[in-house]
């Protein structure tokens, strides 16, 4: 490759565009910021090309960006259904993107992956989904046969005397052990975090739904495993420190040197590994449930449960009414089909199923 690859970067001022801001200035021969979709500006490095997201027709702006003849790789971490369309523009247009937005997968997986040129087109930043893409390097797509999601089971797993009907916005805000916005941390509380990481594991690595489980990893240090044919399992292990995906999916398919700092491996003792209590954490089985049904289902269970996050958020449900007001929304009569209107009308269809039933529910 000559001279640096020259990064659009949506999504800036969040917690993943901070720390690839981070990664790219620490590696300018490597990595060059060329285009940025931002909040709150200035932001350092400053890229060439500077798009504030409300700002007067910044949806043109940023489909130009992306799709620039000078973009090498975009990286999508601008949260929700706004992701969706600057995507499959930057696949339509050849680009490679580095997909640390969830809900574009979950949203639109047939869709998105019918857009990108090749497999190899879009590479996942999300923890769990970097760790399965580097247990398959170099492997055989029929030795796959079974992927294993870990979550971190959140503050409430292990809690079994808790009443998860009376727990307070503080508590369910306090992960164990990776810094998140709001509506990560409460996703991480209800395990619907890993219900729609579970759909995105399926669009990207190409295995149904039924050969995807999750299991309750409680230090994160073991960032998913595959299981081979053989009956073998591989894993990726770590201390949770998101610039170590964010950098891999940036560089690949070198390393870069000194990411983050080693761990020796005594320290990353003791590994648990807990089945998952699907009765009182059913988010990841409702989550499969709407994948296998397809059409606007995925969109809507996402959509859904952004409403019902902000209105706990809001204290206007408790935090055991969020997947129940989930799986009503998936009750009602949605698109069939996953084009992108079919989608956007999913979305908006759950979203306002939602508002209007918060009094009921
Ligand atoms: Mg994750």
């Amino acid at each position: 490759m000559s001279g640096p690859l020259r990064i659009v970067l949506l999504g800036a001022s969040g917690s993943i565009g901070t720390q690839a801001r981070e990664v790219i200035s620490r590696y300018p021969e490597d990595f060059e910021l060329f285009g940025a979709v931002t909040q709150s500006s200035p932001i350092e490095p400053a890229p060439a090309r500077l798009v504030r997201a409300h700002e007067r027709g910044a949806e043109e702006r940023i489909e130009e960006l992306v799709t620039h003849p000078s973009c090498d790789l975009v990286l999508v971490a601008i949260p929700g259904a706004a992701a969706l369309r600057p995507t499959l523009a930057a696949l339509q247009a050849g680009k490679r993107v580095a997909l640390a937005t969830k809900e574009v997968l979950v949203m639109a997986g047939a869709l998105v992956l019918g857009t990108a040129r090749s497999q190899d087109s879009i590479r996942p930043v999300d923890s769990e989904h970097s760790a399965i893409w580097q247990c398959l390097w170099g492997e055989a797509a029929e030795s796959l046969e079974r992927i294993v999601l870990t979550a971190s089971g959140g503050p409430f797993w292990g809690r079994p005397d808790l009443d998860l009907s009376s727990v307070t916005q503080d508590q369910a805000l306090n992960h164990p052990r990776w810094e998140m916005g709001p509506k990560v941390s409460i996703d991480s509380a209800t395990l619907m975090n890993k219900g729609l990481e579970l759909i995105e594991a399926h669009h990207l690595f190409g295995v149904s739904l039924d050969q995807i489980e999750v299991v309750v990893h409680p230090q994160s240090v073991v960032h998913s495993l595959v299981r081979f044919r053989d009956g073998s399992y591989k894993a990726q292990l770590s201390q949770p420190d998101m610039r170590l995906p964010i950098a891999l999916a940036l560089s690949y398919p070198r390393r870069l040197p000194g990411v983050a700092t080693p761990v020796a491996v005594p320290d990353l003792s003791p590994l648990e590994f807990h089945a998952l209590d699907s009765d009182r954490f059913p988010a990841v089985e409702l989550a499969r449930r709407a994948a296998r049904a397809g059409g606007g289902q995925p969109a809507a269970l996402n959509a859904a449960n952004e409403e019902a996050v902000a209105a706990f958020l809001a204290g206007r449900l408790p935090f055991s009414g969020i997947v129940p007001a989930v799986a009503a929304a998936l009750d009602q009569d949605l698109p069939r089909g996953q084009t992108l209107e079919d989608v956007l009308e999913a979305d908006r269809l759950a979203r306002a199923w939602v508002r209007h039933s918060l009094g009921t529910l």
